[in-house]
């Protein structure tokens, strides 16, 4: 570690405090870059702060998150998947992939040893996929560590997924419990899916990169293994993930640097829970829009302040854009009833709301 990321790294763990920490995944990856904007969903994911136990701390608990159920189901399936070695997801790679996978050489890089901390699986992962690279040797890589960079804090990522190596191009393989059924799965959790299997494929192009290797050798082909028909028969598909990759790719590198956002908030700065937790969460800047609802923990939270404040932010952003920088609720009123004149560059907006209340009026009557 430099000591610019140890600095980086002592700065985090003061802004922590004694909040409960957690860990980037891909998930809160994906998700990061749908709102890139929002300083105070990147600190507090930067600090490794448990967004759930905050927005709990402030009385809006987050009402998404898969049900105990769910998770179990997606263990099961995943360990039934995964089970003497792969065997079962070899299967799907050569019956249902046509895959030539000759001979097989697994590695299991969920500890090293007795060892589980992350800079050490990353090592042992990036040494071994390394080795796997000049010497042509080792297929499977369960559990594999790798690390992105996320506006200049290192987050490391623990994908339940496998690396693996075929023909000397290494593969992203993602396995979800939900049902394809005749063919077709919901797309919405397709989706979801190759945005998570492009921030592996993302954080995989990296270590190669440090490796001193063409970060192509990642595939842009995911495979992506589903349950089959409501059973627990997994089936298997390539996806591709160019535009995710492309997306994700570009949002990631338009994040705000964290030593940046960093200077907004005054030395001593906590998530410590306690009585001054709310007073710390509002002063860093955030930018709600309704999209927050199903990606961010903090969601209520953010959306209740902005009504507070008469935000036009809860409107969307569409109708946003429409009112051209205004972005008070009584502003865009007072525009519309005529009690506020307009500077000339809302003049055209101000005409526009006072046409749409004079007609809403009308039909009122
Ligand atoms: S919910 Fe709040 S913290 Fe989360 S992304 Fe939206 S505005 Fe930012």
């Amino acid at each position: 570690m430099t000591l610019a990321e140890h600095t980086l790294t002592t700065r985090l763990d003061e802004l922590r405090g004694d909040a409960p920490a957690t860990r980037h995944n891909a998930r809160t990856i994906a998700a990061l870059t749908a709102n890139p904007g929002c300083a105070r969903r990147a600190l507090l994911d930067a600090a490794a702060v448990d967004k759930t136990v905050i927005a709990q701390e402030l009385g809006f608990p987050p009402k998404f998150g898969q049900s105990p159920f769910a998770i179990t189901r997606g263990n099961t399936f995943e360990a039934m998947v995964k089970a003497h070695g792969c065997a079962e997801l070899l299967r799907l790679l050569r019956e249902e992939l046509e895959l030539t996978i000759p001979e097989v050489g697994y590695h299991d890089l969920e500890t090293v040893g007795d060892n589980a901390s992350n800079s050490v699986r990353y090592q042992r992962t990036k040494q071994l996929l390394g080795q796997a690279l000049t010497s042509g040797q080792g297929t499977l890589f369960d559990h594999p560590m790798l690390r992105l960079e996320i506006a200049g804090a290192i987050a490391y990522l623990e994908p339940d997924v496998v690396a693996l190596q075929i023909g000397g191009l290494f593969h992203v393989v993602e396995i979800k419990s939900f049902a394809v059924v005749d063919g077709q799965a919901d797309p919405a959790q397709v989706a979801s899916a190759a945005r998570q299997s492009a921030v592996y494929v993302l954080a995989m192009r990296e270590l190669l990169r440090e490796l001193g290797h063409s970060p192509d050798l990642v595939a842009h082909n995911s495979i992506l293994v589903c349950a089959k028909d409501f059973t627990n028969r997994p089936t298997a598909a390539l996806v591709d993930l160019r535009k995710q990759l492309a997306v994700i790719g570009r949002q990631l590198s338009r994040l705000t640097s964290i030593d940046t956002l960093l200077d907004l908030v005054p030395p001593g700065t906590s998530f410590t829970p306690g009585e001054d937790l709310a007073n710390t969460v509002a002063a860093i800047p955030s930018r709600y829009a309704p999209e927050c609802m199903s990606s961010c923990e903090l969601a209520f939270a953010c959306r209740s302040e902005a009504r507070t404040q008469g935000s036009v932010d809860t409107l969307g952003r569409g109708v946003c854009d429409d009112l051209g920088g205004i972005d008070n609720l009584d502003t865009v009123l007072a525009l519309a009833e005529g009690t506020l004149e307009p500077g000339p560059e809302h003049a055209d907006i101000a005409e526009m709301l006072r046409r749409a209340r004079a007609l809403r009026l009308e039909v009122a009557r």
